[in-house]
């Protein structure tokens, strides 16, 4: 029973998840209201959304654009600029905030609103895979709370509603389109060039969550992603190939009972779930055609060829900050596959030869999980001057 539109924030407004939830917005002008956008230096973009939507405040994480942001911005806009200045984006009128940063980068707004007590649309999975001791406390501030934007965890958010709160869970089942090289082996991926890692087969997001597609990382963060977020412990994580991506993940309870959540990808779904909770969104961006289904396909993935996926199952068993250390070297690889600097099959050389090496440490705070990070990535650019 809101009173009014619901208030939102949205840090990574300009990339693929920001502009997505922005149609959103526009699909139900009454239900929500943008009261802050923030990016980290598209300005152009950033511009036409303050026009568009007229928030009070934008902000800007990189300050050498600022000056442009704010004589180009409507009279009366509070323009916020500098590394803090998304994180800031908790601290205005709005009850909700989207984190749809990339990267590690998005640590910041995860845990600031969250010590805030507000609602939190998480689809930067990274932040609380590398911060998780420290995001987990401050999730247990009255009145915060994680939505998840990613789709499959959104979608085992519905299961586990539909179910009810007393049922039990017997295993969470992630789904994976399995990417562009799926059924290729890894004799045969050696050569493939960065235009073809980007070609995923069924959903259109920003090119670092395609590598990881493609890597089959994305779904090794998911499976981390889900064991913070749903708390069933590892061994009752599973993954199943679904090429077709219409089941968004399901949920196995003790009787042998499954409750999957079906519909179109549309990533405009889990995002209108997340900000209209706990009612429905107005707009039916999933809905399926079912004359035009002719089989739903599933396979179990090849942990030889995805070597990035039991790399993860690794990093989730150890632990600490094993999977900080999993996540920065990940941000190192993919980066230099990105810029050309090395094959596409050494990324899971270098996560590989980054984790062997890990250095146990205890995340009590958001200085030790920032250094946890750092050392990471100096483990992992010195195993990328080794390989390449
Ligand atoms: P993207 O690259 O398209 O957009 C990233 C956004 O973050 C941009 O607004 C950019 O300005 C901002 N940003 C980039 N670097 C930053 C930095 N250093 N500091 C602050 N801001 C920075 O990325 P995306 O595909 O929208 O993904 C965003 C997050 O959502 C990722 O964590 C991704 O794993 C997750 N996710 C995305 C999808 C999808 O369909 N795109 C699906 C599920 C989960
Ligand atoms: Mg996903």
């Amino acid at each position: 029973m809101a009173a009014g539109p619901r208030r939102i924030a949205i840090a990574g407004s300009t990339g693929s998840i920001g502009t997505q939830a922005l149609d959103v917005v526009r699909t139900s002008p009454s239900g929500l209201e943008v009261v802050a956008l923030g990016a980290f230096s598209s300005v152009d973009l950033l511009v036409d959304q303050a026009r568009e939507f007229r928030p009070p405040v934008v902000a800007l994480a990189d300050s050498s654009r600022a000056a442009e942001l704010r004589e180009r911005v409507p009279e009366g806009t509070e323009v916020r600029a500098g590394p803090e200045a998304l994180a800031s984006l908790a601290e205005t009128g709005a009850e909700t905030v989207l984190n749809a940063v990339v990267g590690f980068a998005g640590l910041g707004v995860t845990i600031r609103t969250l010590e805030l007590g507000k609602r939190l649309a998480l689809a930067n999975k990274e932040s609380l895979i590398a911060g998780a001791p420290v995001v987990q406390r401050a999730r247990r501030t009255p009145g915060a709370e994680i939505l998840p934007v990613d789709s499959e965890h959104c979608a085992i958010h519905q299961c586990l509603r539909a179910a009810g709160s007393a049922a039990s869970v017997r295993r969470i089942v992630l789904t994976a389109s399995g990417g562009p090289f799926r059924g290729r082996k890894a004799e045969d991926l050696r050569e493939v060039t960065i235009s073809e890692a980007l070609a995923h087969p069924t959903w259109s997001m920003g090119p670092k969550i395609t590598i990881d597609s493609s890597t089959l990382m994305n779904k090794g963060l998911e499976v981390l992603e889900a064991n913070e977020l749903f708390g069933v412990g590892i061994d009752s994580i599973e993954v199943v190939v679904h090429p077709q991506s219409i089941v968004h993940s399901m949920v196995e309870f003790s009787d042998g009972a499954t409750i999957a959540q079906l519909s179109h990808p549309d990533m405009r779904l889990p995002i209108s779930y997340c900000l209209m909770y706990p009612d429905r969104g107005e707009h039916p961006y999933g809905a399926m055609d079912w004359a035009a289904v002719s089989s739903l396909e599933f396979e179990p993935p090849d942990l030889h060829t995805f070597g990035c996926l039991p790399l993860a199952f690794e990093a989730a068993r150890v632990g600490g900050a094993a999977p900080a250390w999993l996540n920065a070297a990940n941000e190192v690889a993919v980066a230099a596959f990105l810029a050309g600097g090395i094959g596409w099959s050494q990324i899971a050389d270098v996560v590989a030869e980054a984790l062997a090496v890990f250095e146990p440490v205890e995340l009590r705070s958001i200085e030790d999980v920032l250094e946890a990070d750092a050392r990471a990535r100096v483990v992992a650019e010195e195993a990328l001057t080794r390989l390449s």
